[in-house]
């Protein structure tokens, strides 16, 4: 069994990103900007916007954080947002998820200028990605197509199972692998991906445990920890989980720790490929981010 090491492979798409930033300066040029808006104080999100900051000063990317409390309101927010739309200097933004229930996500989302939409969540950009056009390719399923392109793990031909069919994962995961071949964003990797038998199963799915068993690359992003077991999974197979849950662990030094969607202790004993929670599939999450925000920030030069 292999772990496909994220967080190892986000570390080199940093580096070259890096890299890449020392070459623009060199030349006079501005450094990439991304911004992020949060919106209350949801643990989590916070967590998660303050790793997109750190990895945005790594790789020397201007990063601005932009929060507000739970009461703003939803016209606050869009007008927020049509001033980033027309910040020259802001290559890309995001609005961090989940936003409180007064405010419509998809009223926010859509106000997005797409081009700046480096979460890769507009209609706009989730419609190319469908037709298999050039796009801003949602984050996670990024990262996912490019850790499978460095580990040259192929997909065509191969039968592929997505559980789960949010927005931001299940559905964009599906519909790039089921594409005819593209070659990978990835500067190194020469992997093309596509090309896959892509079966998408969710809550209603009848005999997920059969379905599972022909796959040869399992997705997992339910958010229910042990979703997956030994007896769904055929030796050889390789198995993405993308789910991020806490568990009460009175031993941990925050009182929880995060676990997957997978029972990765007897899983991992069978299958090929597996990527760890944490340092899988999140890592790549946030490199993706940046390579979003390179991608637009090139387009614009
Ligand atoms: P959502 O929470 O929006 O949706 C969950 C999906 O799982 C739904 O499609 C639901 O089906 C399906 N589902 C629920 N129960 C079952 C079941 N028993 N069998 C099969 N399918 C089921 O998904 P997200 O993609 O937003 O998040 C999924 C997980 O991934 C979460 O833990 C989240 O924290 C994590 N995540 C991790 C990221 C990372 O970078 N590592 C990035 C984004 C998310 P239905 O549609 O029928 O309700």
């Amino acid at each position: 069994m292999t772990i496909l090491d994220g967080k190892r492979v986000a570390a080199a798409i940093r580096t070259e990103l890096k890299q890449q930033v020392a070459e623009l300066q060199s030349q006079g040029l501005r450094q990439p900007c991304l911004a992020v808006v949060i919106v209350g104080h949801n643990t989590a999100s916070e967590t998660y916007v303050n790793n997109k900051m750190k990895a945005c000063e790594e790789v020397g990317f201007r990063a601005i954080k932009i929060a507000f409390e739970n009461s703003i309101t939803e016209q606050q927010l869009l007008t927020q947002i049509a001033l980033l739309n027309q910040d020259k200097d802001i290559d890309g933004f995001i609005v961090q998820l989940p936003l409180p229930e007064h405010i419509n996500e998809s009223k926010v989302i859509q106000a997005i200028d797409y081009h700046k939409d480096v979460d890769g969540l507009h209609p706009y950009n989730v419609g190319l990605t469908a037709l298999g056009l050039p796009s801003i390719v949602s984050a996670t399923p990024r990262g996912i197509r490019e850790l499978l392109a460095r580990y040259q793990i192929p997909t065509e031909g191969k039968r592929v199972v997505v559980i789960g069919r949010s927005n931001i994962v299940g559905k964009p995961m599906a519909m790039l692998l089921m594409q005819k071949p593209y070659l990978s964003l990835s500067q190194t990797a020469s992997t093309q991906l596509g090309d896959a038998t892509v079966t998408l199963c969710h809550s209603k799915t009848q005999n997920l445990r059969d379905i599972c068993r022909e796959a040869d690359i399992i997705i997992v992003a339910v958010g229910q920890p042990c979703l997956l077991t030994a007896d769904m999974v055929k030796p050889d197979a390789t198995i993405i989980d993308v789910g991020i849950n806490r568990i009460e662990d009175p031993h941990a030094p925050k009182g929880y720790r995060l676990v997957g969607d997978v029972d990765f202790q007897n899983v991992s004993q069978i299958v090929k490929y597996i990527t760890p929670v944490p340092g899988g599939v999140g890592p790549m999450t946030i490199a993706s981010l940046l390579q979003n925000t390179m991608q637009v920030y090139k387009s614009n030069l």
